[in-house]
């Protein structure tokens, strides 16, 4: 049995930890670098980075390559190190949960390719699952656990990362960011999600959200996903720290430890068994979480929309359709977001594939 199914029998829910990429910048990574060069030239920030989120209690760490794919590493001139900079990560991400005083499970980040597939872009099944694949085994031969597919939005990509990663031996989450009126920017919608992981021949072990629009958006993901749901499923909530806001070229996140830890509490209320923050989220964030989560006692029943608004803000009229039950995500106008013209995600589906920062 894997470290994460072990952990998963024992706890009734794991805390993930916090973000990479914003964190990373706080120690000097320059906007428009990539993080995953840090793994050989830094290795040192990354270790102090997992020792930051174990220290505040987390279960689970990501490793440092959520854009550790040829196609991302390309953009910086390192596609040739895929395989050191992957098992790096990895190595670093072991060595330190192998120090914790508890079992800490090391999840092998794996994020979008930001190429677009055929015919609006020049990806293939068979190619974007070459590129998951030579990154998954790098990740496991590094140590990792599990590994850990996060901030995808089509049905494609997940196909070919789910069978990329198939090619080693280890237990695999898929989430992807409903930032986009309820769904992702590609149009799928938790329930299509939820449905789509039942229907797959390769499988994802937990699934769920991750990143968009802040933590209401991603509760309202999970209670998505929990209504289409199979007995047994493990959702996953890994949410950003606040909502993003974008102004002079920066996004930042606003979202206090107080914000985070009810969302935290409010996550596992709704169904999700692993629960950690994305971007924006700190040590001091996380920290907070362990704290909720551990004296939280489980509420009888499912959080609303009304609760999720009055503890975590507003929603989009997407997510709340969908609660309602009344509308198919696919049939609402994208943009028609109530949440203000101001935030990260009323920005439109971009012609190109969008690249995203690490989380
Ligand atoms: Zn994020």
């Amino acid at each position: 049995m894997s470290r994460f199914d072990q952990l998963l029998t024992e706890k009734a829910f794991l805390l993930a930890d916090g973000a990479t990429g914003t964190n990373l910048f706080d120690m000097g990574l320059q906007t428009g670098d990539a993080p995953e060069p840090w793994n050989l030239a830094h290795p040192g920030r990354i270790e102090k980075l997992h020792q930051g989120f174990i220290d505040a209690g987390s279960d689970i760490i990501l490793t440092n390559s959520f854009g550790g794919n040829f196609h991302r590493l390309k953009l910086h001139g390192h596609e040739s190190q895929v395989r050191e900079l992957n098992e790096a990560a990895a190595a670093i991400a072991r060595r330190i949960a192998g120090k914790a005083a508890k079992p800490v499970v090391v999840a092998g980040s794996m994020g979008p390719t930001g190429e677009l597939f055929a015919p609006l872009g020049a990806l293939t099944p068979e190619s974007a699952t070459a590129v998951f694949t030579e990154q998954a085994l790098a990740l496991e031969a590094g140590g990792a656990d599990v590994l850990w597919i996060e901030t995808l939005s089509s049905k494609e990509e997940v196909e070919a990362a789910l069978t990329g990663a198939s090619a080693t031996q280890l237990p695999v989450v898929c989430t992807l960011s409903f930032d986009t009126n309820g769904s992702t920017m590609m149009g799928l919608s938790p329930g299509d999600f939820a449905r789509l992981s039942h229907s797959l021949t390769i499988k994802p072990h937990a699934y769920g959200a991750n990143c968009g629009l802040g933590p209401a958006e991603t509760v309202c993901g999970i209670l998505n996903l929990a209504a289409a749901a199979r007995h047994g499923d493990i959702l996953v909530a890994k949410g950003n720290c606040g909502i993003p806001k974008y102004a002079d070229g920066v996004i930042s996140y606003a979202g206090e430890p107080e914000l985070m830890a009810r969302y935290a509490c409010i996550a596992f209320d709704a169904g999700a068994r692993v629960i950690g923050g994305c971007c924006g989220t700190t040590f001091d964030h996380v920290r907070a979480m362990r704290e909720a989560l551990d004296t939280h006692i489980r509420s009888a029943s499912r959080p609303d929309a009304a609760t999720v608004v009055a503890e975590l803000g507003e929603i989009s009229e997407g997510a709340r359709c969908q609660l309602e039950g009344k509308l198919n995500a696919d049939t609402i106008a994208v943009g028609a977001s109530t949440m203000g013209a101001s935030t990260v995600g009323a920005r439109r589906r971009p012609a190109r594939g969008r690249r995203r920062r690490a989380p």
